[in-house]
C-alpha cells in the first residue's frame, strides 16, 4: 500500500501562490488529488502593481499535469473575494494557507507610513480576511485546517524589518487564538517560520546558499500538518528549510517572587536580578503564569524572604 499523503475530494486555498512557496504547495496539492485555488495579485515583491500571469501560468501547470485548479487575482485584503472562488469553483474549502507577502524593507530611522501601511495590510489584514471568510465554512462542516506563515524576521527581529517583524509574529498570536477557538469544531491551525530560496531572498543570500533552499523543502512539512489524520498539532510554531524542520515553544525562568507590598520596590527587584532571568530551571508555558496562586503565595511569605 502507497504511503503517499492524498487530499482527494478537498480543497486547498492558497494565497499568493503564483510563485515562490505559494506555488510550491499549490503544484504538490493539485498532484495529490486535491482541488486547488490558486491566488496571486501578481504584483512585485514590494507591493506594486497587479497581474493576472503568476497565479494563470500555476493553474495552466497543475491543469497539465492531470490536476484540479483555478486562479484568482485578488489581493488578500478581499479575502472573501478569495474563498467565493473556492465555493463556487468547487462547492467547499478544507485548507486555507495563508502565505502571501511582501517586502518594504527599510531601516527604522527611514521608515514611512505607507511602508508600514502596506506590509501591515497584506500580511496581517490580509491572513484575517482570509481566514474569516473561511471559518464559518469550517465550522459548519467541523473541518478546517488553517496555516499562517511567520518569519524568523519576527521572531528574533532583523535589520531594516521592523514592519515586517510586527507583521510576522502578529501570526503567532492569530494563530495561537484561532487555535483556541477552533478546536472543538476539529479546525486545527498552525504556524510555520520558513527559509526558502525565492524573489524575496534572492538579494539578500548568496546563490550557493540559494540552491540548498528549495522553497519544495517547505512542503512536506506544511502537507503533514494540514492532512485530514495525521497530525493533532494545533497552535504550534514551526521553522522550516532546506529539509530541517523543529517546533519552538516560549520558555520562562523560575523568576523572582517579592512580597506585593511597599517592600517590592525597584531596589528589591535590582537585589535578586539574577533570580528574574535565570533559566536553570525553566518552565515552558502555554498560558499566561498563574497570578492568583502567586499572589496568595507572596501573601504568605515572610519579611524575611523579601
Ligand atoms: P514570493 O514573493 O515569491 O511570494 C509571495 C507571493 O505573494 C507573490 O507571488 C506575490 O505576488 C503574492 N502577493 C503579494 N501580495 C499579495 C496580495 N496582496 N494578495 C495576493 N497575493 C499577493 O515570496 P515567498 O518567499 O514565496 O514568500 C511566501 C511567504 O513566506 C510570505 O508570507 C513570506 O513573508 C514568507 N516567508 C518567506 C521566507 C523565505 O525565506 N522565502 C522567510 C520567511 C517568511
Amino acid at each position: 500500500m502507497s504511503d503517499q499523503l492524498r487530499y482527494d475530494g478537498q480543497v486547498v486555498v492558497i494565497t499568493g501562490a503564483g510563485g515562490g512557496l505559494g506555488k510550491a504547495y499549490a503544484t504538490f496539492f493539485g498532484s495529490r488529488g486535491a482541488s486547488v485555488v490558486v491566488n496571486d495579485l501578481g504584483g512585485s515583491f514590494k507591493g506594486e502593481g497587479n497581474s493576472t500571469k503568476a497565479a494563470d501560468v500555476v493553474v495552466e501547470e497543475i491543469k497539465k499535469a492531470g490536476g484540479k485548479a483555478v486562479a484568482n487575482y485578488d489581493s488578500v485584503e478581499n479575502g472573501e473575494r478569495i474563498i467565493e472562488t473556492a465555493i463556487k469553483a468547487f462547492g467547499r474549502i478544507d485548507v486555507l494557507i495563508n502565505n502571501a507577502g511582501i517586502l518594504r524593507d527599510v531601516a527604522f530611522k527611514n521608515i514611512k507610513d505607507e511602508d508600514w501601511d502596506l506590509v501591515i495590510k497584506v500580511h496581517v489584514t490580509g491572513a484575517y480576511k482570509c481566514t474569516r471568510a473561511a471559518w464559518p465554512h469550517f465550522r459548519k462542516q467541523k473541518y478546517g485546517r488553517v496555516i499562517n506563515t511567520a518569519s524568523a524576521a519576527g521572531l528574533f527581529g532583523s535589520f531594516g524589518q521592523t514592519n515586517y517583524s510586527a507583521a510576522k509574529l502578529a501570526m503567532v498570536g492569530f494563530t495561537e487564538t484561532l487555535a483556541k477557538e477552533g478546536a472543538k469544531y476539529n479546525i486545527l491551525s498552525n504556524v510555520i517560520a520558513p527559509i526558502a530560496a525565492s524573489r524575496m531572498t534572492e538579494t539578500v543570500m548568496p546563490p550557493d546558499v540559494l540552491k540548498a533552499l528549495g522553497p519544495e523543502w517547505i512542503v512536506p512539512l506544511v502537507a503533514v500538518l494540514v492532512h485530514s489524520n495525521n497530525t493533532t498539532e494545533n497552535g504550534s510554531i514551526f521553522e522550516a528549510g532546506a529539509g530541517h524542520m523543529a517546533k519552538l515553544r516560549w520558555e520562562r525562568s523560575s523568576g523572582l517572587l517579592l512580597k506585593a507590598d511597599d517592600s517590592y520596590t525597584p531596589g528589591a527587584i535590582l537585589k535578586q536580578w539574577n533570580k528574574v532571568v535565570d533559566f536553570s530551571n525553566p518552565q515552558y508555558p502555554s498560558g499566561p503564569n498563574d497570578f492568583m496562586t502567586l499572589l496568595e503565595e507572596s501573601m504568605k511569605m515572610g519579611p524575611s524572604e523579601q
